[in-house]
């Protein structure tokens, strides 16, 4: 009996000790993990500031901005955060996808830098932090020249075509306080106005002067906002943004801000007359 109690408690104990062994060896493996993930994050932070591409998002719809040289995405924005790469030693890659997913997409943490010809407003500054500006810009009304557009309230009650999500789609709602038809491009909305299917088309001025090119029947208001346009990034990356901000002045101070400028303007136009 006694032995029989003795034996139970050898091995109760061996037991023990084994789960003992066993949740140390758990815990340990957990805490070398933790460490691994550690080590190995920090490495990676490293690695994502030299070896890994800065990726900017964009919409390359908008000329001069950004827009398609065949298949390749070029323009002015493309030039400014490809200086920033440069800037930062690291590889340049862009993509594109619809306005409305730009900033959600950099604001995920799935692009870098936000550049599309992007108004600064005070709705997206609480979502992203924008550098300092780098066009002062604002948008226009495409019309007929039969029915000319001058002033915001001219739209008042007309059917208004702008590119959905944009700083033209704000003008409708909240200013003349109704709804426009919405589209993916600005070229898209001026193809409808073309077609009858809208009244007029609210948009950027670059893109608005680039959709009129070679369109006789078409005309272009003055301003009818005042807007600046900056590159966005997901908020508390002071460094990313001190990188941006010196980017954009120095390409503002040594002229090749102008010269891309000068040039995109002038292939866009090209490509549109084409
Ligand atoms: N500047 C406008 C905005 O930020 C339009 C930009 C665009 O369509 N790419 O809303």
């Amino acid at each position: 009996m006694k032995n029989l109690t003795k034996a139970r408690a050898k091995s109760l104990t061996k037991a023990l000790a084994k789960s003992l062994t066993k949740a140390l060896a758990k815990n340990l493996m957990m805490a070398l993990a933790v460490a691994a993930m550690l080590v190995g994050g920090s490495m990676f932070v490293g690695c994502s500031e030299k070896g890994e591409s800065l990726k900017m998002i964009t919409e390359a719809t908008f000329p001069p901005y950004e827009f398609l040289r065949g298949q390749e995405i070029v323009g002015i924005d493309v030039e400014i955060c490809k200086a920033v790469a440069a800037k930062l030693g690291r590889p340049f890659e862009v993509e594109s996808v619809n306005f409305d997913s730009v900033i959600p997409t950099v604001i995920s943490g799935k692009a870098d830098l936000a550049a599309a010809g992007i108004t600064v407003t005070e709705d997206r500054k609480k979502n992203v932090d924008f550098s300092i500006p780098y066009v002062k810009t604002g948008v226009v009304f495409v019309y007929k020249k039969g029915t000319p557009y001058a002033k915001g309230s001219d739209a008042k009650g007309r059917k208004v075509g702008v590119q959905s999500g944009t700083t033209s789609e704000a003008f409708v709602t909240d200013e003349l306080k109704q709804q426009p038809e919405r589209f993916d491009s600005p070229a898209a909305a001026v193809a409808a106005l073309k077609a009858g299917r809208v009244d007029v088309v609210i948009a950027d001025i670059d893109p608005a002067k680039n959709c009129v090119k070679g369109e006789a029947e078409l005309a272009l208001s003055g301003f009818i906002t005042s807007e600046e346009y900056a590159v966005a990034i997901r908020k508390g990356q002071p460094e990313l943004l001190k990188a941006i901000n010196e980017t954009i002045a120095e390409a503002k101070a040594d002229g090749r801000l102008a010269k891309w400028v000068a040039v995109y303007t002038a292939e866009a136009d090209k490509l549109k007359e084409k």
